[in-house]
């Protein structure tokens, strides 16, 4: 099984876990946070349940003082909150096809760029 050893992963898995824990049967899994399919929707959802369960586990995650032991997880939680969001919609991975890079065409020239008595 896959190990989250990156908290903004974990948040991300979490949050994967929770929209499709609350999904309702025959709609679609969206949540604000989750607006739509997430790189980790293609894995079970106990699976994925479990993931988020070892990431807490092995960052010592302690409920009562909502507080890590481990040093990563604690650096991460220190960060501010937009740098925080940022990283765990990175994770989250809605954008895992790069949209295709077209070359740019070269310009149409202006028709009033065009000598027009040249042609005649
Ligand atoms: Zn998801």
């Amino acid at each position: 099984m896959t190990v989250i050893d990156e908290p903004a992963a974990a948040v991300a898995a979490g949050r994967c876990v929770t929209a499709r824990s609350l999904a309702v049967p025959g709609r679609d899994r969206t949540m604000a946070n989750h607006p739509g399919p997430c790189a980790w929707c293609d894995y079970p959802l106990a699976d994925l349940a479990r993931m988020v369960d070892g990431f807490n586990a092995w960052a010592g995650w302690d409920e009562r003082r909502r507080t890590y032991d481990r040093h990563d997880a604690r650096v991460f939680q220190d960060l501010p909150r937009a740098e925080q969001e940022r990283r765990i919609v990175e994770a989250q991975g809605f954008d895992l096809v790069a949209p295709t890079v077209v070359e740019a065409a070269a310009p149409v020239a202006d028709l009033d760029d065009i000598d027009l008595e040249a042609w005649a």
